[in-house]
């Protein structure tokens, strides 16, 4: 699929000491390095994309403006990165909003990704190498279900009475059975009552009867009259679940054991935890993410930002509104990405003027002077990047430059293109 257009990141003429970028890992509970394990200079990076049903809110922008700083980080320190990246193309919210505002499905995705796009650039995120819809993926979902179902590893259970099945379909769904899979649990760490509790919310069907275990997840759906469907070879007609899309295009794109997992935390369980277990039942144990990274959730007036609450702020609304994408970029930067915050009109005030501050120090820069603070800033930052991306830090390193400069220091163009390369800001 096509993706969005990318944007220059400037080479900085200063050598980086080879120090790894460490993360927080959600699996282990530690911070790990990441990136050029393998020492083949290559970062492999899967970030899990929108249902395009609406516009890019800030807690997905939070969500790519983190995982795009960690491929900045990377591109830095001299790693070759290949980023992938889904889009949930059909799945049920989608399906039904279309069917709400009575407009074709694949109509509202498109127009949904155009805007996304839109966002993505403005907000100067780099896009990925390899954009993926789900319907794209289907053939190779089918053959991976095929290969659990051979296996044993997945059963098949007949479409509840009264769900009339679509013309070609077997009118059998095909769940994972999860009590053949030892590491089921090992991305989230959650108990089952954990799990059991928001599994409902997030897609899953726990009451369906006749699953062997309520946490089976959906791996291919018979198709059902009046519903998009696909040639499922000996599945039938139907659509995949919705974890398998990433099993199989993470696998497909970056291999196996490829380096970081990322998304929103709302993304542990059930989705990065099923992805998982659904490529440990494909190919092993080891053959999925080496960490798994999670955004924390951005808040507004007390609760969590989301399409179901129907409390957003969006990128595209504040853009119309005059507000400068990149201090809209800034502000998601002064958060570290495992904190949950709030958004208010002072995070924002604060970016905007911290990016007059910056803009104002940029602009007495002589481009290829080299001074012994720009230098130290430069080096200050990449060292705040590795440390768990402590974007709040980087963003201090820049402050503490620019008040030289209005002090009077000779400033140093070295930085403003730091500020370009790391932190995607453009002064
Ligand atoms: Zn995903």
């Amino acid at each position: 699929m096509m993706t969005w257009s990318t944007t220059d990141v400037p080479r900085l003429p200063i050598d980086h000491d080879g120090r790894p970028v460490r993360v927080h890992d959600t699996a282990t509970g530690s911070l790990v390095p990441v990136g050029g394990g393998d020492g083949d200079g290559r970062a492999r990076l899967y970030v899990c994309g929108i249902t395009p049903y609406d516009a890019t809110h800030l807690g997905h922008a939070a969500t790519y403006v983190t995982f795009d700083v960690l491929q900045r980080a990377w591109r830095d320190a001299g790693l070759q990165v290949t980023y992938v990246q889904n889009v949930t193309d059909v799945d049920e919210p989608l399906l039904e909003r279309a069917e709400r505002d009575g407009i074709d499905w694949r109509e509202l995705a498109s127009r949904e990704i155009g805007l996304f796009f839109e966002d993505m650039e403005a907000l100067r995120v780099l896009p990925p190498d390899h954009y993926v819809g789900a319907v794209e993926g289907i053939p190779d979902d089918v053959s991976a279900v095929e290969r659990l179902l051979a296996a044993g590893t997945a059963y098949r259970l007949a479409v509840p009475d009264g769900e009339p099945v679509a013309e070609g379909a077997t009118g059998e769904d095909v769940y994972l059975d999860l009590a053949t899979q030892p590491s089921f649990g090992a991305v989230s760490g959650w108990s089952r009552a954990e799990m059991m509790e928001v599994f409902a919310d997030r897609g899953g069907d726990p009451d369906r009867e006749g699953k062997r275990d309520p946490l089976d997840p959906l791996l291919w759906r018979s198709g059902r009259a009046g519903e998009p469907h696909w040639d499922g070879a000996s599945l039938g007609q139907g659509r995949p679940g919705w974890h398998i899309e990433c099993s199989t295009i993470a696998q497909r794109y970056l291999g196996a054991a490829f380096d970081v997992q990322g998304g929103g935390t709302d993304l542990v369980f059930p989705h990065h935890e099923m992805s998982a277990v659904q490529a440990a039942a494909l190919c092993g144990d080891d053959c999925f993410a080496r960490a798994y990274v999670h955004q924390a959730m951005v808040g507004l007036d007390g609760g969590k930002m989301s399409k179901s609450r129907g409390n957003l702020v969006l990128v595209s609304r504040l853009r119309a509104s005059g507000v400068d994408p990149m201090a809209i970029r800034l502000a998601l930067l002064s958060k570290r990405y495992r904190t949950e915050w709030e958004w208010t009109d002072q995070v924002l005030r604060e970016a905007v003027e911290r990016l007059e501050l910056w803009r104002r120090a940029s602009d007495m820069a002589a481009h290829d002077t080299v001074t012994e603070i720009g230098r130290s800033t430069v080096l200050r930052l990449r060292e705040r990047l590795a440390d768990d991306l402590d974007t709040p830090g980087a963003l201090d390193a820049v402050d503490d430059w620019a008040t030289t400069v209005a002090a009077g220091e000779p400033a140093s163009g070295l930085v403003p293109r730091a500020v370009d390369a790391l932190l995607g800001v453009q002064l």
